[in-house]
């Protein structure tokens, strides 16, 4: 880890200043439409991004990105969270692309290369259905070879974004026969096709995601991403990505979208922080009360020590973190912190009991914080695996 100080130059300050511009304009109707909706994007804003060339903002200018910098990536990164610009339909779309780039055809990169990093395409996983979700290895949706298409039946469950994804990237079973995790191929289905059905879910953290049904839906072999019946190594990369694992970690631009969790708890702390020091209907201040200050003087430095592993000790320290220091704020605050944003006398416009409902899913989603404790005991420390092959 390089703790070194970083020199800004007046291009790189330019740039902050036109991505904190913009995202300023946008932040209210964001807050505003993620709050009733819970989608995990704005089209409008997230299309309004890419025309800027700051989806994938590493790309050249002729594949749809501005060529940045690393502190221009670091910049746009920092100012997406501190603005609180939900990243879950472009965290998803990201991982799959990468994929495209890396395993598809020529001819499907040029499908959805470009539109991608323009904000015309947005992807979401199609992984998980209600009987696997950390086991992978048990998807049960079948694809079904006939002549050059292929035909996909099946459920799909916690498709987060795909009520505004154009594709969702699916694992399916191709060989029925194969052991377990040998018979599974990936694909990107067109969610326009005939025979899909989309049926919301919200969650307790007020997201909103999905069941997704495939009725016997055909998809020509140009959607195949990867060889048949390997999913597993295809996976292994998309899994790596969404882990937070390998380049990805080391990366400028944090392309989990948001898996360290650490900036909804420094929102939440500030929250707290503002609230501690208004004076209350008694005429005392919480600030003037050791035990707060001590309490959030306590969470500050959480928040500072949660900020810098990357990839899975991140993941685990920020996600259960959050969980505990949310739970915790809330008790100090007292009865009105329950109250809703928008409810008179909601403290913080509601975003302490906002982020305590938020934190329970972020144990759970893109593989639990279990899980990623085992990631953490077999890549990082070389221990065993805890589970049979
Ligand atoms: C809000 C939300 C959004 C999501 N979005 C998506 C999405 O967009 N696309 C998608 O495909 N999926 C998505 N998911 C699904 C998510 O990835 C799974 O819920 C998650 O991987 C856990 O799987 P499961 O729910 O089947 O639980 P299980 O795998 O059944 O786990 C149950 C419990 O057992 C523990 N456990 C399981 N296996 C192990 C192990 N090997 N070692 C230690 N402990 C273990 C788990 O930690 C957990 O506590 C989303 C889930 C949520 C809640």
């Amino acid at each position: 880890v390089n703790f070194g100080t970083v020199t800004i130059s007046e291009a790189d300050r330019s740039f902050w200043k036109e991505v904190v511009g913009f995202l300023d304009e946008h932040a209210e109707a964001i807050a505003e439409q993620e709050w009733r909706t819970g989608d995990g994007v704005n089209p409008d804003v997230y299309k309004a991004m890419g025309d800027k060339g700051w989806l994938m903002p590493w790309l050249p200018p002729e594949e749809g990105g501005i060529a940045a910098t690393p502190i221009q990536l670091a910049i746009l990164a920092r100012e997406l969270r501190a603005h609180r610009v939900p990243q879950n339909a472009y965290s998803n779309t990201m991982q799959v692309i990468a994929m495209v780039n890396h395993f598809g055809t020529a001819a499907l990169r040029e499908e959805v290369a470009l539109p991608v990093a323009q904000g015309d395409v947005r992807i979401c996983l199609g992984y998980t259905e209600p009987d696997c979700g950390s086991d992978l290895a048990n998807v049960k949706t079948r694809a079904v070879r006939d002549g050059d298409e292929w035909v996909v039946t099946g459920q799909k469950m916690f498709t987060t974004t795909a009520q505004h994804a154009h594709y969702a990237f699916v694992l399916a079973r191709t060989d029925p026969e194969a052991a377990k995790h040998r018979g599974l191929t990936t694909f990107l289905v067109p969610l326009t096709r005939g025979g899909i059905e989309i049926r919301a879910i919200h969650t307790l953290g007020g997201e909103r995601s999905n069941m997704v049904f495939f009725d016997e839906v055909r998809i020509t072999d140009h959607y195949r991403v990867g060889a048949v019946n390997d999913a597993w190594s295809v996976m292994n990369s998309a899994l790596d990505i969404e882990h937070g694992l390998g380049e990805s970690s080391s990366a400028g631009f944090d392309v989990d979208g948001g898996l360290n969790f650490t900036g909804t708890l420094a929102l939440t702390l500030d929250a707290a922080v503002r609230w501690a020091g208004q004076p209350q209907p008694d005429g005392t201040r919480p600030l003037d009360d050791l035990h707060v200050r001590q309490t959030l003087a306590m969470i500050a430095a959480e928040v500072e020590l949660t900020r810098l592993p990357a990839g899975p000790p991140g993941r685990v320290l920020s996600s259960e973190s959050l969980i505990a220091n949310t739970a915790i704020i809330l008790e100090l605050i007292g009865p009105d912190v329950l109250l809703q944003r928008g409810e008179d006398g909601a403290v913080a416009d509601g975003w302490p009991e906002y982020a305590h409902r938020f934190a329970q899913g972020t144990a759970i989603y893109g593989g639990t914080t279990d899980v990623h404790r085992s990631i953490v005991a077999e890549k990082y420390l070389g221990m065993p695996r805890s589970r049979a092959r």
